[in-house]
């Protein structure tokens, strides 16, 4: 890519360049830059004066965060019956920085035979130590691994963003502290299960098989092992190839926590090797997937008449559903949040804007000046709003969406800003002008990108929020609870928030319809996904 590939300029007259560290002096968006004393800390600060908003924007210095707190060592090997292991073929690949390109490490890639060893050992494990095991005992382990989760969490954090390239004020307050949460909320039902609604005796399934995705790896493999070990399963986790650093980093935390051998195994390597051959396992009573809708199809085709016990959380378009009535300073930054949080690399983002007519102009365009003061950058920095994209080839699936949006006729914009020179990196991209039957209104870009569609009535937004095969997660921005309630009730979504978008809690239930998959995460809900009931 050039240098000025990486420039992206919308052409617009007024927009406002985005601030890159040591920019300061330049003229921005018309406004003057002046020294000033700063009226907390009596510091000299360089400010620019105003946006055509007359909002005092500050250039802000860097403030990286330090990544000596990781020690990443050349080679990591597969986490079987609690010790770390070569892959039986030996095959190997480079995980790396996607904000730099930078190797990492190298990771094991496992093959069928360490799946067979993983599942068997999980298997004994089971039968023998963790299924017979009292709640309460179990329950002292999670809680174990959730202090440890905390104790350690500037070094996942960090670990995250340089493996996955969220920024650090993401993987430091979201991401982590939502992992030990997940923790200790299924530590507290370990020795509750009977009361949890399912029967007196609930079982366990047995071994769980549990594939996660790329965007949020800490958090995921937190979701899927957290349930399934209180409800008294043991596991066998593939994280997704680009991202498996933390992973293994709790697998390390699962050593230090003293659980017993063969309780929780972590088997890094390819989907279509690793992840195919442990889902399609016999020793392997419950399959839970979190990835794409086209590889959750293809694994419901395969796993049909197995008897397993299935979850699935695939892709999502959700609506953000903005009424004229809304309290807009809230609603922008529930936009921003609802699609720009983890670069849009989130099942349940925000990703079409439905906004009601008579306000759609007044909200693009503080949207537009809202995402002007975006940071774009280094992962690492804790002023950075957005990092980079994931992976070469997800970078690749957002390029091809956006220009089939321009050649299908919707008006691409997003602000002026430069891009890094290496790793993979998109802009922040709003298109309006966009009809129902668009590709990006219909298909998940898991990008930095929103499409903006218009309403008149409720019942026209409802219409058109419901016109996508998806069904994860919506959000409804009004001033009027009676409409909430009216609205929540006729939406096709697992997840509706209200005046609010993007919230998790372990407590609360997620999980979608149709093309989004089926089964609950979170809450008494998630804990059924793991009972024999
Ligand atoms: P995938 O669905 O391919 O990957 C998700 C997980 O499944 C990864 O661990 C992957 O391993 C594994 N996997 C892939 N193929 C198989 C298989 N045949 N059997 C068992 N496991 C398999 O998603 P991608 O990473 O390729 O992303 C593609 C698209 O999916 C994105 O553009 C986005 O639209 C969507 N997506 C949705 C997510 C969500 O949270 N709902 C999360 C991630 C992606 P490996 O990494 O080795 O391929």
């Amino acid at each position: 890519m050039t240098k000025s590939d990486r420039t992206h300029k919308s052409g617009l007259a007024d927009e406002t360049e985005l601030l890159q560290p040591g920019e300061a002096g330049e003229e921005v968006n018309g406004a003057e830059e002046v020294e000033r004393k700063h009226p907390l800390v009596g510091a000299t600060d360089r400010l620019v004066t105003a946006d055509r908003h007359d909002r005092v924007l500050f250039d802000y210095s860097p403030a990286p965060e330090s990544r000596s707190i990781v020690h990443l060592q050349p080679s990591y090997g597969l986490f079987i019956d609690g010790e770390f292991a070569e892959p039986v073929d030996g095959h190997a690949y480079k995980t790396e920085n996607p904000a730099t390109e930078e190797v990492l490490a190298e990771i094991a890639a496992a093959g069928a035979r360490d799946v067979d060893r993983a599942v068997e050992v999980a298997g004994r494990a089971q039968q023998t130590v963790w299924g017979p095991m009292s709640g309460a005992e179990r329950a002292k382990y999670l809680f174990r691994v959730a202090r440890i989760i905390q104790e350690r969490s500037r070094e996942l954090a960090v670990l995250e963003s340089l493996d996955n390239g969220k920024p650090i004020r993401e993987s430091r307050d979201v991401d982590v502290p939502l992992a030990a949460a997940h923790f200790f909320y299924y530590a507290g039902w370990a020795d509750k299960l009977e009361y949890a609604g399912f029967g007196p005796h609930p079982a366990p399934i047995g071994v769980a098989g549990q594939v996660i995705p790329w965007n949020f790896p800490l958090m995921m493999a937190a979701w899927k092992l957290a349930p399934a070990l209180a409800a008294g399963n043991t596991c066998v986790l593939k994280p997704a190839t680009t991202t498996p650093l933390t992973a293994l980093l709790l697998a390390e935390i699962i050593q230090q926590a003293e659980l017993p051998p063969g309780v929780v195994n972590v088997l890094t390597g390819a989907g279509s090797v690793a992840g195919a051959a442990l889902v399609a396992h016999p020793g392997v009573g419950k399959v839970a997937f979190t990835g794409s809708t086209e590889v959750g199809k293809d694994l419901l085709l395969s796993l049909a008449g197995t008897g397993k016990h299935l979850t699935m959380e695939l892709g999502g378009k959700a609506a953000n559903i903005v009424f004229e009535d809304a309290p807009l300073d809230q609603a922008i930054e529930g936009i921003v949040n609802g699609i720009f949080f983890n670069q849009g690399e989130v099942c349940c983002a925000g990703s079409r804007l439905l906004v009601q007519e008579s306000i759609a102009d007044t909200v693009v365009e503080r949207l537009k000046n809202r995402l002007a003061t975006l940071r774009m950058g280094d992962p690492l920095d804790k002023n950075t709003d957005l990092g980079a994209i994931n992976n070469a080839a997800q970078l690749e699936k957002i390029r091809s969406l956006v220009e089939e949006g321009e050649a299908e006729g919707a008006v691409r914009w997003s602000p002026s800003c430069t891009l890094p020179e290496h790793g993979y990196w998109f802009p922040p991209t709003v298109f309006t002008g966009v009809s129902q039957a668009h590709r990006i209104a219909q298909e998940e870009i898991f990008g930095p990108v929103l499409s903006v569609i218009t309403f008149r009535t409720p019942e026209e937004a409802v219409a058109k929020a419901n016109n996508t095969v998806y069904g994860l997660s919506a959000g409804v921005w009004t001033e009027k609870g009676s409409r909430i309630l009216w609205m929540a009730g006729r939406l096709h979504a697992g997840v509706v928030w209200a005046n609010s978008f993007n919230r998790f809690d372990p407590a609360s239930p997620f999980g979608g319809y149709r093309e989004s998959g089926f089964g609950r995460e979170g809450g008494r809900q998630g804990l059924a996904a793991y009972l024999d009931v």
